[in-house]
């Protein structure tokens, strides 16, 4: 049995949607007080509807992380709200598909501006409330594609995941003695609106390629969330965890097929 943190507070960034979403009902459901940000405020007032239910509050705040003012304001205006932040679920992020020969300098600046810098100085704005509730988690939303594997048409995309695990390694290292602990999860092919924007010959070759033969639920990151966000995991920092259903482990097709005449068997 962990120990409960209901009373605590988190940011989850993209919190109204996808992944994100689903890290903050999960939050939200062990009674940790969470705001949500994202650009488009029908979706969190949508979002704050949804996860009305749960023991948590969920506040929505509107920001745009490509803008350094709005991860300032996103940390004071959780302050506002609920008086400490102890988790930030860093995941707000975009994945266009864009082949290197046609992608230009501002498509891969703008990735970069959310995926890597909007994380980064979300956390910045956020440490002092971390170090002061003395159990800080920071939770960076890498992926697989980038850190693990490579899928043509994601180099820019994959290129972030990576980077994001640059910065938690050496943040990891930095806020060691305040006791924050900094950690990522790398999602396989998960459920949301961002991936069904592929069109269904993708998600038919995704889950061709995962051994447990589904796609994951933006829960399954979100109980990933859950437990590098208490006191149990507290010496676990730097790590990161592959929730993905078994598909990295997959070498070929060939493999998969194997999975079959064993199942046959
Ligand atoms: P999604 O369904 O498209 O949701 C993205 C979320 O980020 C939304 O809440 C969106 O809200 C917010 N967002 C986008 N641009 C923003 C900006 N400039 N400022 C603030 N918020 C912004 O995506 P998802 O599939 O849940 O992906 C979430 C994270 O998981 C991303 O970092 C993605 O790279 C990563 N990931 C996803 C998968 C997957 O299979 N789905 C796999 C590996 C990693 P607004 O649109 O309203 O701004």
């Amino acid at each position: 049995m962990f120990t409960p943190i209901a009373g605590r507070a988190a940011i989850v960034t993209g919190g109204t949607k996808g992944i994100g979403l689903g890290i903050a009902g999960v939050l939200a459901g062990a009674g940790v007080d969470v705001v949500v940000c994202g650009r488009d405020p029908e979706a969190g007032a949508a979002a704050e509807a949804a996860l009305a239910d749960r023991p948590g509050a969920v506040r929505y705040v509107r920001a745009d992380l490509t803008r350094a003012g709005d991860c300032e304001r996103l940390a004071a205006a959780t302050l506002d709200a609920f008086g400490r932040i102890d988790i930030v679920c860093a995941n707000a992020g975009a994945f266009p598909e864009r082949r290197l020969e046609d992608l230009t300098s501002a498509e891969i600046d703008e990735l970069f501006a959310l995926n890597v810098r909007g994380a980064m100085l979300t956390v910045r704005a956020c440490l002092p409330a971390l170090e002061a509730g003395g159990h800080g988690r920071v939770i960076v939303t890498s992926s697989i594609a980038g850190p693990v594997t490579g899928y043509p048409g994601w180099s820019h995309d994959g290129a972030t995941k990576a980077a994001l695990l640059g910065f938690m390694r050496s943040a990891a290292m930095e806020l060691a003695p305040k006791g924050i602990t900094v950690n990522a999860v790398l999602p396989g092919n998960i459920a949301t609106g961002g991936l069904e924007e592929m069109g269904e010959a993708y998600l038919a070759a995704m889950t061709s390629s995962i051994p447990q033969g589904r796609l994951g639920a933006p829960e399954d990151i979100g109980h990933a969330c859950l437990f590098l966000a208490t006191d149990e995991a507290a010496y676990i920092t730097g790590a990161s965890l592959v929730v993905d259903g078994g598909q990295i482990l997959t070498e070929s097709a060939g493999s998969m097929e194997a999975i079959g005449t064993a199942q046959a068997a």
